[in-house]
């Protein structure tokens, strides 16, 4: 009998990637709630994943160290033995016009975003079944680019040409690679943006209002089921 697939979601402690545990826990996979900082938060993702009725746990690595990640697929490895989906979600910004932009803010940025998708990614690879499935969740921004968000938006665009060149390499394996592109998702990374400037936004929106991470969630989860077997390599965009 086929084992019980188990997926790994980074940044699920909250938002997006929180709404993506929870949808995939509801399609009967395992859950490993990846977080940086918010311990607490994480830990409630869990126990409301096991009240769905799967196994979750919550482990603690920043995505922009290649040694945590490594750390935490042995947790995985010892837990449950593989991966059968990877969705690179933990993302972060820092936003100034390139101008104003320090170092610091460009590097932490393409660290997270960027190198935290292939940090993640590689040290996944042994423990993805064949006929697995990794979603990258990239940005619009990573499409049209934006002002003030130099740093996010190469990031972003760096997880599309990644997405497509591991969708060719994976393909043998079964093991399909698509990126999905938010645009404005209501959650703790948008809380911020100033009345006017989400104003001018929503006026952009063909629907008329943001986007929810359950928006983004529907299609991870659809992406990550047996029903999306023959896309790969392909950037979709949930945006209104
Ligand atoms: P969010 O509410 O700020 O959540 C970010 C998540 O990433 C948190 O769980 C956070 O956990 C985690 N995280 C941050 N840095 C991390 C690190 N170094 N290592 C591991 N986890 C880390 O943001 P969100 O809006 O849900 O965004 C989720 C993804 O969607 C991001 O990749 C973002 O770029 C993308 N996106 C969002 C929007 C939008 O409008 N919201 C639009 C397009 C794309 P801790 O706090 O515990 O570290």
């Amino acid at each position: 009998m086929e084992s019980k697939k188990v997926a790994l979601v980074t940044g699920a402690s909250r938002g997006i990637g929180k709404a993506i545990a929870i949808e995939l826990a509801k399609n009967n996979v395992d859950i490993v709630v990846n977080y940086n900082k918010d311990e607490k938060e994480a830990v409630a993702v869990v126990e409301e994943i096991k009240k769905i009725g799967v196994d979750s746990i919550a482990i603690k690595a920043d995505v922009s160290s290649f040694d945590e990640c490594a750390a935490m697929m042995e947790v995985i490895k010892s837990k449950f033995g593989h991966l059968n989906i990877l969705v690179n979600n933990a993302g972060a910004l820092s936003d100034k016009t390139l101008k104003n932009m320090t170092k610091e803010q460009w590097n932490i940025v393409v660290d997270i975003n960027l190198n935290g998708t292939f940090n993640v990614t590689k040290n996944a690879l042994s423990l993805m079944r064949d006929g697995g499935r990794i979603v990258n969740i990239s940005s619009i921004v990573g499409i049209s680019g934006n002002f003030g968000q130099t740093n996010y938006a190469a990031s972003k665009a760096g997880i599309i040409g990644f997405t497509k060149s591991l969708a060719k390499e994976l393909g043998k394996r079964r093991i399909t690679v698509n990126a999905v592109a938010p645009g404005f998702i209501e959650t703790q990374m948008t809380r911020n943006i100033s009345f006017i400037r989400k104003k001018i936004m929503l006026a952009m929106i063909p629907l008329g209002r943001a986007g929810m991470p359950e928006d983004v969630a529907n299609l991870v989860a659809f992406l990550a089921s047996d029903k999306a077997s023959y896309i790969t390599g392909e950037v979709i965009c949930v945006d209104g």
